[in-house]
């Protein structure tokens, strides 16, 4: 197995190493095997399709949930659609809707967050403070001509919001209500777009042959470091937990499929 030869291993953060970024439950394999690699001096990073957090609030909350990763090794959804946006136009005026966190990530990248006229991209990521209003502005920026981006994929997801502990609609849904208004399709920014493996992998300093992406979904994780040319390894987690995404036609078949991550070590 080619899994010692690798230098940075991206993990997943739902369902791989912790149950939910608002539920940061570790899962203990997962642990095991992160101090197994940081013992053997790999690089470890985080690709997340999260983009209601940005990522220094997803490694902040991976790490209180007992995982001592590296600053500004995350790349979440947020950070993924300020790169495709900055490599198409840097410096873009930017309409976002969002918790935040992926505002903070665009403002990060140097794009330029806007709520006024003229925007070049309006990007949607999941809010559940979302009114009326931005909906509207996002649909009239749109008809004007602004590029559309939706920040991941997900219908819907888990989580807990003002004490509320439920499923919520996620960003894909709003951007549905904006694509019908305008007839303009979204892109969609978020694994399992290869993209987004091959730019983590980039901002990181490493090359994609030399990365390995865990993760329990097959039709974001494995489809999209698959079609970029990562090595794949599945972690069969509980499938009520897993989300519905897009796999785009891309192959979902991992590399490996273990049922604990120390499984792994005495592959490496
Ligand atoms: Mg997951």
């Amino acid at each position: 197995m080619k899994l010692a030869t690798k230098k940075l291993w991206l993990f997943d953060v739902d369902n791989t190493l912790v149950r939910d970024i608002e539920h940061p439950i570790p899962f203990p394999d997962a642990i095991r095997l992160c101090q197994e690699l940081q013992q053997r001096g790999k690089a470890i990073g985080i690709l997340t399709n999260v983009g209601r957090l940005s990522s220094r609030q997803i490694q902040s909350a991976v790490n209180g949930a007992g995982f001592g990763f590296d600053r500004d090794k995350t790349f979440s959804a947020g950070a993924a659609a300020a790169a495709f946006i900055h490599n198409r136009r840097p410096g873009a005026r930017c309409f976002v809707i969002s918790e935040g966190g992926a505002t903070e990530d665009f403002i990060a990248r140097g794009l330029d967050v806007t709520n006024n006229p003229p925007v070049q991209y309006v990007a949607v990521g999941a809010d559940r403070g979302m009114t009326f209003d931005k909906l509207n502005f996002a649909t009239k920026m749109v008809k004007r001509g602004a590029g559309l981006v939706c920040i991941s994929g997900s219908r819907d997801y888990p989580g807990v919001y003002l004490g509320m502990e439920d499923t919520f609609i996620g960003e894909r849904s709003i951007v549905a209500a904006i694509e019908d208004a305008t007839g303009t399709k979204a892109t969609i920014v978020g694994k399992p777009l290869p993209e987004m493996f091959v730019e983590s992998a980039k901002s990181l300093g490493f090359r994609v042959t030399d990365c390995v992406m865990v993760g329990d979904n097959p039709a974001s994780d494995i489809a999209g470091g698959k079609a970029a040319g990562m090595l794949t390894v599945l972690v069969r987690r509980d499938p009520g937990q897993i989300l519905e995404y897009e796999s785009r036609g891309l192959d979902q078949t991992p590399d490996i499929t273990v049922d604990s991550l120390e499984e792994i070590i005495d592959k490496m």
